[in-house]
C-alpha cells in the first residue's frame, strides 16, 4: 500500500489491517493444518469439513455438500470407489462425521454467507485442492523440517491453496466483527477442483454467482516480494481441453507367436497407439512455451503451454491436452502442434502430429 492510499484509510481499513496483524499466528496455524492434509479434487473432504466448522465459528451460513456444486457440470471427478475411500480416510485424521456424511459422492466445497441489511452482493472465491505430486521430504524442505508435510501420499499443496483458504479463513474472521458491519451480502465461496479447471463450473451451474454484482479471486505467487498485491481485471489466464485419442493396438509391436519376428502393423496404421501417444505427448511438449520461445517472464504469450498425460486403454489411448495461455483469445486459437484428422475403417477417425 502506498503513502497516498495510507493517507486515504478510513478507520475500517486501520482496523482490518491491525485485526490481519492480530491474527497472524492463527493465519498460519490454518495454512499449516491444511498443508498437511493435502487432498486432491473432488476429495477436498478433510479440508472441507476444515473450512465449514470455522465459518460456522464465525457466524456464517454455511452451505455444504450437493447444494454447492451443480452434480451434471462437475468435470473429471475420480470414479467412486476412490472418491469413498477419500472420504474415510478424511474421516480416519478426524474429519467430522456428520458433514462428511453429507459430501458423499465428493461433493466438497464449502460457502459462507452473511447478509447485513442492503448492499452489494460480493463474492470471493478461494480455491482449496492440492495437486497429485510426492511432497519432497528432505529437511531442506520448510514442511517436512516443520512438521506440516502432507500426511497423503503422492498428494501436495504444490500450488499455493493451502496459503488461499487461510487467507479466505482469515478474511472471513476479520469482517465477520467489523465494528461498522458491512452492508450488503458477502459470499465466501471455497471452491473445489480448481487444479484441471474442473470446479468453476458447477458453482456457477448451481446459481451461486447469479446474483452476484462482484467477484473477486486471488492466487499467490512467487517472483513477487513479500506483501506485494498484483491485482487485474480479465486477461489473467485463459484454458482450454481436448482429447486425442489413439485407436488401434493396445500393446507394443507383438511378436508372432513362434517365429520371433515382429508383426508389421497395417498400412496406413501408424503403430501401436500407445506408441503414437507417446509420440504426441513429448511433440506437444516441444511446442515453445512462450512467444519469443525463452523461459523470461513474458510480456505478452502468443503461444499456449501444453500440458498433456495419458494412459493406454484398450483398444487404443486417449491423451488429454490441457492448454493455458494468458489470455482468453489465445485459449481459442488452435494448439501450436497441429493435429490431422486421418480416415480410419470404423469411421471413428485418428489423428497424429505433423
Ligand atoms: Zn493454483
Amino acid at each position: 500500500m502506498g503513502t497516498s492510499s495510507r493517507q486515504d484509510a478510513t478507520d475500517d481499513d486501520r482496523w482490518i489491517e491491525r485485526e490481519a496483524q492480530r491474527i497472524e499466528a492463527e493465519l498460519v496455524r490454518y495454512r499449516r493444518e491444511v498443508h498437511r492434509h493435502a487432498e486432491s479434487a473432488w476429495t477436498e473432504f478433510w479440508t472441507t469439513s476444515y473450512i465449514a466448522k470455522r465459518l460456522a465459528e464465525f457466524e456464517y451460513n454455511v452451505l455444504i455438500g450437493p447444494d454447492v456444486c451443480c452434480d451434471s457440470a462437475r468435470m473429471g471427478v475420480p470414479p467412486d470407489a476412490m472418491v469413498e475411500q477419500h472420504r474415510r480416510r478424511a474421516l480416519d485424521q478426524g474429519g467430522d462425521a456428520d458433514l462428511l456424511k453429507v459430501m458423499r459422492g465428493g461433493f466438497t466445497g464449502a460457502i459462507g454467507t452473511r447478509s447485513q441489511g442492503r448492499g452489494p452482493v460480493i463474492a470471493l472465491r478461494f480455491d482449496i485442492d492440492a495437486l497429485e505430486l510426492l511432497e519432497s521430504n528432505e529437511a531442506s524442505h520448510r514442511p517436512t523440517r516443520e512438521g506440516f508435510a502432507s500426511l497423503n501420499d503422492g498428494v501436495c499443496h504444490a500450488c499455493g491453496h493451502d496459503g488461499h483458504v487461510a487467507i479466505g479463513l482469515g478474511v472471513a474472521r476479520v469482517l465477520s466483527h467489523l465494528p461498522a458491519g458491512l452492508p450488503g451480502t458477502l459470499r465466501l465461496i471455497f471452491q473445489p477442483a480448481e487444479e484441471g479447471v474442473r470446479g468453476a463450473r458447477a458453482i456457477v451451474a448451481a446459481g451461486h454467482l447469479s446474483d452476484v454484482d462482484y467477484v473477486i479471486g486471488c492466487h499467490l505467487l512467487s517472483g513477487w516480494a513479500v506483501g506485494e498485491f498484483v491485482s487485474g481485471l480479465g486477461g489473467y489466464a485463459a484454458t482450454r481441453k481436448f482429447d486425442v485419442r489413439f485407436l488401434g493396438e493396445a500393446g507394443s509391436r507383438r511378436r508372432v507367436a513362434g517365429r520371433g519376428k515382429e508383426r508389421t502393423p497395417r498400412r496406413g496404421h501408424g503403430g501401436p497407439a500407445p506408441s503414437r501417444s507417446a509420440q504426441t505427448s513429448r511433440r506437444f511438449h516441444a511446442s515453445p512455451r512462450r512467444a519469443d520461445g525463452s523461459r523470461n517472464r513474458p510480456e505478452r504469450d502468443s503461444r499456449p503451454s501444453v500440458s498433456c498425460c495419458g494412459g493406454p486403454r484398450r483398444n487404443g489411448c486417449t491423451l488429454p491436452v490441457h492448454v493455458r495461455t494468458r489470455r482468453a483469445r489465445c485459449g481459442r486459437r488452435r494448439c501450436d502442434v497441429r493435429v490431422r484428422r486421418q480416415h480410419h475403417p470404423d469411421g471413428a477417425g485418428r489423428y497424429r502430429t505433423e
